[in-house]
């Protein structure tokens, strides 16, 4: 078995060793899981529901420890970490509601009843990426399991440390062996053999465009079910009749939570032309005051990037013809640091606007009216998510409307609720994670037709 380190991004120094899964293993994980799902399909639905609700408490128990985890493991500041594992055991609660309310139809039919069953797929395998590990991976274990499919999760190499006690608080709370396993290894290795393997009914992905086309592509070859989360390039359109206090105010933390790692980052900033001026004066004093630090001091708000790599790339987009406008702080020493930088693109073809930077970078640039704000916020392959500021409700229904995205927010910048649909428009992705209909996206409707004549 090869190892690997795991690094602390905000030190550098390596916090743990960790054994990567190979081919072999992976897939005698995936036979495991194939044979537990024979039992776990059978598992009455509200001893379903409590075996989630039981790893929910599980979570909850361990909720400080998970955090602290997740902040020396990939660098998130102290208070989103709690929030991330608090999420988890939301996922799981709302998830166990799922087993006792996975509803089928009957449906009129002449000479006899026809009814609709939603049946589990059987092995699903979830490929997680290293920015929110903790969320995104429940956000495919919890409706999974509910609908009566075992799971087998890889986690991203650079952060297994919460996806691996996740899978151990499983067990302690009584989950069945093998109904949930956590394969910490390489995407070409494990996340590939997800892809490859015929018992793998389903793959659920969230990262790079790039990979999600290339899964999409092998899944296809067996007619593989999938969902894609594959990023954004997420606007956020200031209209001059907003709260423009307000608006400045929130627009850092819409593009630079978690260090600009989000899929949902609000990475474009449309204001209009007439309050352009008076909008990055405002911006200006807001992203000075983010406070850029260690991620597990309480009232740090930015932390880290995850790597010198990804710093690398990040620090790329910033050529030396890059209009910077001003840029926030960032600690001296060791770290992967990179301040929130706000730029003033020069084309609609800069990279800075067309490409997802993933990092705290954000692009602020005017449009004339509502039309204007449309045309440029689709101008993108993405859409994932974006904020639309105003006071005019009709504007925000209009252009709520007219964005190409999956989820908007007014006079907000939230994207991720659990209670509601999650996922993209175009390139962003496929499919949709959370909300009501979270658990039927891992069955297959069954039809039913029994004679009465
Ligand atoms: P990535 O390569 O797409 O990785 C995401 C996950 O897929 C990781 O678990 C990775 O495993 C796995 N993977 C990689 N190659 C695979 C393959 N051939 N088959 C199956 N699984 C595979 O993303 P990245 O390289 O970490 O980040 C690159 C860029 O992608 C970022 O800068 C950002 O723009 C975008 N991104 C978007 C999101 C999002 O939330 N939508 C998340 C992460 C990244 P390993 O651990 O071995 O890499
Ligand atoms: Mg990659």
């Amino acid at each position: 078995m090869t190892t690997a380190q795991v690094i602390n991004p905000a030190t550098e120094q390596v916090v743990a060793r960790v054994e990567l899964v190979g081919e072999a293993e992976t897939d005698a994980a995936i036979e495991r899981a194939r044979r537990a799902g024979v039992a776990w399909r059978e598992v009455a639905p509200g001893d379903r529901a409590r075996l989630l609700r039981r790893f929910a408490e599980a979570v909850e128990a361990d909720l400080e420890a998970l955090a602290q985890l997740e902040v020396a493991n990939s660098g998130h500041t102290i208070g989103n970490a709690r929030w991330e594992a608090g999420n988890v055991r939301d996922v799981l609660h709302y998830s166990a509601g799922m087993p006792e309310r996975l509803l089928g139809n009957q449906i009129p039919v002449a000479g006899g009843v026809d009814v609709t069953f939603h049946e589990p797929l059987g092995v699903v395998g979830v490929i997680v990426p290293w920015n929110f590990p903790m969320p995104i991976a429940a956000w495919g274990f919890g409706p999974a399991l509910a609908a009566g499919n075992t799971v087998v999760l890889k986690p991203a190499e650079l952060t297994p440390l919460t996806a691996i006690r996740l899978g151990e608080l499983a067990l302690e709370a009584g989950l069945p062996e093998h109904v949930f396993q956590v394969l910490p290894g390489k995407g070409s290795v494990v996340g590939q053999r997800f892809v490859t393997h015929p018992a793998v009914r389903k793959v659920v992905f969230t990262g790079s465009t790039e990979v999600g086309t290339q899964i999409m592509a092998g899944c296809a070859r067996q007619v593989k079910r999938v969902t894609l989360e594959l990023g954004g390039k997420s606007a956020n359109i200031v209209f001059a009749d907003a709260d423009l206090a307000r608006a400045a105010a929130t627009a850092p933390y819409g593009v630079f939570d978690n260090a600009g790692q989000d899929c949902c980052a609000r990475s474009r900033i449309l204001v209009q032309r007439s309050v352009f001026d008076k909008f990055l004066e405002l911006l200006e004093p807001a992203v000075r005051g983010v406070k850029v630090g260690d991620p597990a001091h309480e009232d740090t708000e930015m932390g880290p990037l995850i790597s010198a790599a990804h710093r690398e790339r990040v620090a790329a987009f910033i050529e030396p013809s890059t209009k910077v406008a001003f840029t926030g702080e960032r600690p001296d020493g060791p770290g992967f640091w990179y301040p929130p930088t706000v730029v003033l693109p020069d084309a609609p073809t800069d990279r800075v606007l067309t490409e997802e930077v993933f990092g705290p970078v954000v692009a602020v640039l005017p449009f004339e009216d509502e039309a204007d704000a449309v045309r440029i916020a689709n101008d993108t392959e993405y859409g994932l998510s974006g904020s639309i500021w105003t006071s005019d409700v009709g504007r925000a229904l209009r252009v709520s409307r007219a964005v190409e995205a999956g989820n908007l927010s007014v006079n907000s910048h939230s994207s991720v609720r659990y209670w509601t649909p999650f996922g993209g428009f175009k390139q962003s992705g496929l499919g949709r994670e959370l909300g009501p209909d979270a658990a039927r996206a891992f069955t297959e409707t069954k039809n039913v037709f029994i004679a009465t004549q």
